[in-house]
């Protein structure tokens, strides 16, 4: 039974500056948080990925990589304008159920909508309109599942504009394929404990029991993931987090502070995405002192110091790397590497930042 459907828009940021500046398409495009041959690219377009270009990669580098680059720096306020736009195009096709993030969506499919001919007319409806609408540099790869984790992956499968499904008498065989890495949930660390625990392909992780992936997760997180692997409704607990942040392990070519502020900024903009999503805000005075407030009644997020926009991202970034050799997160555990574990701080800078670029922005 199909239940969701994962919609991630292409090379997002590239995609918007080519839809706003014609001049652009055709060109490889790298953007940037700040104009520097040391900073890191936060996003490539399509034509530069097809030529090996990455994300992250640092803009001397991606130069030489990629001759022609264009290299563009980040406009955040009208990459969120085209975020709420692609959201009430989708949103008037199908019941948007959540934003995952600034470029992917998940809509809940249900009634007619769940019959597999139906569900991939609505995607190619979501298309049309998205390019009519929208404008035809917004491309998008979709993926229909019978639970958001299965049409996530399906949304990855072809890049891009793609257009899988994935029905449940798909489950597993068309995923034996795939590397461990595909999965969301696995990353680099958690890759490395199922490795260790004998687990290295797709099908000896299928074949593994419910009680054993409890066990390597080390919590429950590994039970539900056997339930999602298998097509199974995927009912998320409501949140009672108090913060919401994202972590990110630099690599070691980034362990610097132009390419680091590169993905701060990149994290922050996805932070500050879900917490407005949450329907919360910051106060009028973001200032830090050491200690933050979250009142999830009022939605709102206190915090106390940080000035300028530009020192209190650096002022973070220090924050984090503190943070990070004291962290011992079992979600992002640290392998060696820094670890930047954001705190509400930063989101209160991301907001802070979206708010002075966008006077229309509602947080
Ligand atoms: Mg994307």
């Amino acid at each position: 039974m199909l239940r969701a459907l994962a919609i991630d828009f292409n090379s997002f940021f590239a995609s918007v500056e080519k839809q706003e500046r014609p001049e652009l398409r055709g060109h490889p495009v790298g953007i940037v948080p700040i104009m520097a041959e040391t900073t890191g690219c936060i996003a490539v377009s399509i034509e530069a990925k097809a030529l090996g270009l990455t994300r992250n990669a640092r803009v001397a580098e991606a130069r030489r990589q990629c001759p022609g680059l264009v290299i563009v720096e980040a406009r955040p306020a009208v990459y969120i304008d085209y975020h709420r736009r692609l959201k009430d195009i989708v949103e008037s096709c199908a019941p948007v159920k959540k934003v995952q993030s600034i470029d992917e969506l998940e809509c809940e499919l249900s009634g007619d909508l769940a019959v597999p001919a139906q569900a991939l007319a609505l995607a190619r409806r979501i298309e049309e309109k998205v390019s009519r609408q929208a404008g035809p540099c917004l491309r998008s790869s979709i993926g229909i599942g019978p639970n958001w984790f299965i049409a996530k992956v399906a949304s990855d499968m072809q890049k891009p504009d793609g257009l899988v499904l994935l029905d449940n008498t798909d489950l597993p065989q068309k995923l034996l394929r795939l590397e461990l890495r595909d999965f969301c949930g696995i990353g680099e660390n958690m890759e490395a404990r199922l490795r260790r625990a004998g687990i290295d392909t797709v099908e000896k992780l299928y074949a593994a029991s419910r009680d054993r992936l409890r066990a390597i997760w080390g919590s429950v997180e590994g039970a539900r993931f056997y339930s999602w692997m298998r097509g199974e409704p995927q009912e998320r607990e409501a949140s009672r987090h108090n913060t919401i942040g994202h972590g990110h392990v630099l690599p070691p070519q980034l362990r610097n502070d132009e390419a680091a502020l590169a993905v701060l900024h990149r994290l922050l903009q996805k932070a500050a995405m879900r917490l407005r999503h949450s329907g919360h805000s910051v106060g009028d005075s973001i200032q830090w002192s050491g200690t933050s407030a979250f009142d999830p009644t009022s939605g709102l997020l206190y915090f106390s110091t940080i000035t300028s926009s530009d020192g209190g991202a650096r002022a973070i970034l220090q924050l984090a790397n503190y943070q990070g050799s004291e962290s011992n997160n079992s979600a992002v555990p640290d392998s060696g590497s820094t670890l930047l574990m954001l705190m509400p701080v930063i989101l209160g800078v991301g907001l802070h930042r979206m708010r002075r670029s966008n006077a229309s922005t509602a947080c």
